[in-house]
């Protein structure tokens, strides 16, 4: 699903409590989609639920990074059937107390969720307010990760804060 078609389907999910002033889609975001990243890779910008608003991460939470991109997370919209989509990046949260809000599936006994060649999905994260999802997922690495857990929050799921002026 592309931008447009997100940005669509979120302004259904959103009707009736759109977006405030200074929260943006990734594309939107003032100066670019740049500029939500900070120079030492960390989220410049308050993260939200692109829906409800609720605050997912606060700024320098997380971390930008270009791994696990392609994970076939399922579409945010049930428009297009469920579709999985790539991000363009990922936010990688170091441990759950990094979190303001964010509510984690329960997968059902021998569900696989999938994964990709380094990370095995375990558990879709979503808005802990509205439901709204998957934002990202948790996981563990399938080799040489040990017991760290991998948060992951889809860039390009999300919404952020302009700083005010
Ligand atoms: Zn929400």
């Amino acid at each position: 699903m592309d931008q447009a078609k997100l940005a669509a389907a979120l302004a259904a999910a959103s009707s009736a409590r759109r977006p405030a002033e200074g929260v943006h889609l990734l594309q939107d975001v003032p100066g670019g989609p740049d500029a939500v990243a900070a120079v030492d890779g960390g989220n410049a910008l308050a993260i939200r639920c692109p829906s409800c608003r609720s605050l997912v991460l606060r700024p320098g939470a997380a971390v930008k990074s270009l791994e696990h991109t392609a994970l076939a997370l399922p579409s945010i919209s049930r428009a297009d059937g469920g579709a999985a989509t790539p991000a363009p990046f990922v936010w990688s949260v170091a441990d759950m107390m990094r979190f303001e809000n964010i509510g984690f599936s329960k997968p059902l006994p021998g569900d696989s969720l999938g994964g990709d060649a380094g990370l095995q999905i375990e558990r879709y994260l979503a808005c802990a307010d509205c439901d709204l999802g998957p934002l990202g997922c948790s996981g563990h690495l399938a080799a040489g990760g040990g017991a760290a857990k991998t948060l992951l929050i889809f860039g390009d799921r999300v919404a952020y804060e302009a700083a005010r002026t």
